[in-house]
Formats: structure tokens, C-alpha cells, sequence
């Protein structure tokens, strides 16, 4: 059975062409730039990379030429697109409807429109991904899975601010949490690494890359996330600042700054580029702190300093802690990074071994000592699997929408 999986954001559409159940990739490939100077597909088939300078001007046509190049002759993979039984879509906000992946009909393209106003720059363009596929593809079967669906299961006691409550009630302030398809896989990955049921282990998930979170998983379930009413709550990342003083905003505020420049400033003028003024990479970072440079280092301390609090905090709220994992861009790869969040962490039983560590780089993992009594695993994010696998079960109508 093929299907389809489809990321659709504001200035691109990653898609991944999956055989199921066996979980094969039969082509991938992203259409960057969309609306800007210089847009392109990159379609990756066989081992192949084809390239294609394009006008794409919406979300909407992005779709169209994946799906007209998936089932082109010399390039595609499909004789023809109706070949595709259904099609998952990541959707970054569900609110608190969702409580899992779900097939979608009217109702819930109604909810992902309401819950723009909470994540304006991702659902629209999610929508807009989905709405294509019912224009071209009418009546294919459509899935979404949602980035807040695995937080769902997150108590009143944790996602509540100490506001006034009229404000949640009436504009829905509350924490959310994100990356949940990406903290549920590895939690589940984690759990099958260790020998158990994906509803016996506890742990603490740190998704690290461009966005970084840190989950505290509790037999299986999300119990509290980093992130919150938007994604900018939290450890810094790498252009957000993540927790902050909020009245550093009113200040700000006083001295002239208005509200847009403040968003700009927090989302994409703060975390390492902010700190360090050079760049949000940790790659750069790392061989610029080598060379000397204070605020590279500073950059990088305060990140894993950021981290390390976070898992003193989910150890707290967890009664035992099973595993340590890491995932992400940055929890994949920078090796000296997960050392440096787990040093000083013996006393809460986690110990890093160096050389399991030093190895462990973009592949599944153990780079915990003997000794140490939380298992550190390294475990390469795949939401793209877990959205295929999804949206097989649901296509499959094996369980009724809104259970997975
Ligand atoms: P996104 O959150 O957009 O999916 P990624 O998970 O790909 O992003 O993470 C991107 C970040 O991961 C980069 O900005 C970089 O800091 C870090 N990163 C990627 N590859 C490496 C590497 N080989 N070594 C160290 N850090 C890396």
C-alpha cells in the first residue's frame, strides 16, 4: 500500500513516498523556496538526485508538481497518482481536540483552521498541503497527525500558567507542547531498545535541533514539555530564547520596542546566534569556541546548562527515570554537547560513557557507562516513519480515528 507523507511549512514541502507495512522509501524529495527567488524541487529516487528550477508560487503547487513528479516516466514511481491509498500530514497545532493521529473530514479541517490563530505560520500552510490533495486527488484517504497529539495526556497541574483562568478560558492559554511526533517515536524507540512495552517506559526525551524540547515521558505518555503556548517557551534554541523573565518584554516595551520587533527578537534574533552574534549552528559554534571566542563558548554553556536544568526538573516529576535519549539535529551529532548536558549528573544516575559517546553518531545508541542507573541513548528522529505508520493504520480503518 503506498502512501504518502507530506510536511508542508510556509517556505517548503518535504515529502516522503512510503511502501507499507514494509516502510520502504520509494522517493523523497522538497520543493524549498516557495515564493521566493530561486524555488526548487529536489526529487531523490534510486539513489538518484533530480533537480528542478521551478516558479512555485503557494503551497498549493508545490503539491502539484510532487504529485505530477511522482508519477512522471522517467523520474516517478507511480503509473499514476491514484496508486496512492492515503496521504499523512504533518499538522503542527491541534489545540486540545486531539488526542491522537486522526482521518480527515470536515470537522477537523474546521479545528486546524480555528487553531491557526495559535501557530500561524505552520498551519496554514499544513491546511493548505491537505486542501491541494483533495483538489487533485479527490476522495484519497487524509490523515493528520498533529505535533501537540502526544502532549495531550500532559495533567491540568502541568499545563496550566498561574494567569488569571478567564484567560485560558477564554483565549485558550495553556501549555501545548511541540515536536510531539518526534518525542513519541524515540520514546517508543527507546522503550523497545530497553525491552519494553511502549507503555513501560519513563524517560526524559530531549529533541534537539534547529527547535529544541524536553519531554518527561511517564509510563509511555507525556506528562510535561518544555515548550508551551508556543513553541518559543523552554531551553534556547537555535535563533529563540526560549524561558525568559516576562517582564523583560514590558520593559522593552517602555524603552520604544513594539510587539513585532520583541517576536522578531525572541524567535529569530536570540538563543545561540543571539548569545554568541555569529551564528545558530552548533557546528560553527563549536570551532569558533576553539578558536577563543568568550561568546561562542558562552553560547554553548548556557544551551547545556539550559538542558541539564530541564533534566534535574523531569526527574523530579518522574518517580524513576528509565532513559536519557537524545534526538534532533543537534542530540544526533554533537557529541560534546550531550557530554557537557551530562556532566554533573551522576548524583540523579546518569553517566556517560565517553567512548560509547564519541561513536554514537547519527545511529541508535547506548553511550551510558555500566554503571549508570538512567540508560543514555542516542536515537535518530524518523517523524516522517511514525506519520507513515500512522496514517497506514488509520487508512486501513484497523482503529477508529482520534485512538492511535
Ligand atoms: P530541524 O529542527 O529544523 O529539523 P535539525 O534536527 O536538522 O533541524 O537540526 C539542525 C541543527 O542540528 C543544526 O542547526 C546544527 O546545530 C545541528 N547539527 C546538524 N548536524 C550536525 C553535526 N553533524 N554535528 C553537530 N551539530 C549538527
Amino acid at each position: 500500500m503506498k502512501v504518502l507523507v507530506i510536511n508542508a511549512g510556509s517556505s517548503s514541502v518535504k515529502y516522503y513516498l512510503y511502501e507499507m507495512p514494509r516502510a520502504e522509501v520509494l522517493a523523497n524529495g522538497v520543493v524549498e523556496r516557495i515564493g521566493q527567488e530561486g524555488s526548487n524541487l529536489l526529487h531523490y529516487v534510486g539513489g538518484e538526485t533530480h533537480s528542478e528550477e521551478i516558479r512555485v508560487e503557494g503551497v498549493g503547487e508545490a503539491m502539484e508538481l510532487i504529485l505530477a513528479t511522482l508519477a512522471k516516466k522517467d523520474v516517478g514511481v507511480v503509473e499514476d497518482i491514484s496508486e496512492i491509498v492515503a496521504v499523512g500530514h504533518r499538522v503542527v497545532h491541534g489545540g486540545d481536540e486531539f488526542t491522537g493521529s486522526v482521518v480527515v473530514d470536515e470537522r477537523v479541517i474546521a479545528s486546524i483552521e480555528k487553531f491557526a490563530d495559535l501557530a500561524p505560520l505552520h498551519n496554514p500552510p499544513n491546511l493548505a498541503g491537505i486542501q491541494a490533495v483533495q483538489r487533485k486527488v479527490p476522495g484519497v484517504r487524509q490523515i493528520a497527525c498533529f505535533d501537540t497529539a502526544f502532549h495531550s495526556t500532559i495533567p491540568e497541574v502541568a499545563y496550566m500558567y498561574a494567569l488569571p483562568y478567564e484567560l485560558y478560558e477564554k483565549y485558550g492559554i495553556r501549555r501545548y507542547g511541540f515536536h510531539g511526533i518526534s518525542h513519541r517515536y524515540v520514546a517508543r524507540r527507546a522503550a523497545a531498545m530497553l525491552g519494553k512495552g511502549k507503555y513501560e517506559i519513563d524517560a526524559i526525551t530531549c529533541h534537539l535541533g534547529n527547535g529544541c524540547s524536553v519531554t518527561a515521558v511517564k509510563r509511555g505518555k507525556s506528562v510535561d514539555t518544555s515548550m508551551g503556548f508556543t513553541p518559543l517557551e523552554g531551553v534556547p534554541m537555535g535563533t529563540r530564547c526560549g524561558d525568559l523573565d516576562p517582564a523583560i518584554l514590558f520593559y522593552l516595551g517602555d524603552k520604544g520596542y513594539d510587539v513585532e520587533t520583541l517576536n522578531r527578537i525572541c524567535n529569530k534574533e536570540s538563543g545561540l546566534l543571539g548569545l554568541s552574534g555569529v551564528s545558530n549552528d552548533v557546528r560553527n559554534l563549536a570551532k569558533i569556541a576553539r578558536e577563543d571566542d568568550a561568546r561562542a563558548k558562552l553560547a554553548v554553556d548556557v544551551f547545556c546548562y539550559r538542558i541539564k536544568k530541564y533534566i534535574g526538573a523531569y526527574t523530579a516529576v518522574l518517580d524513576t527515570v528509565d532513559a536519557l535519549v537524545f534526538t534532533g539535529g543537534i542530540g544526533e551529532n554533537a557529541l560534546h554537547l550531550r557530554e557537557q548536558i551530562c556532566s554533573g549528573l551522576t548524583q540523579i544516575g546518569v553517566q556517560v560513557d565517553r567512548d560509547a559517546n564519541s561513536g554514537a553518531i547519527a545511529e541508535e545508541a547506548e553511550i551510558s557507562t555500566k554503571n549508570s542507573r538512567v540508560k543514555v541513548l542516542v536515537i535518530p528522529t524518523n517523524e516522517q516513519a511514525a506519520i507513515a505508520n500512522d496514517t497506514y493504520e488509520l487508512a486501513g480503518d484497523r482503529l477508529p480515528a482520534g485512538s492511535k
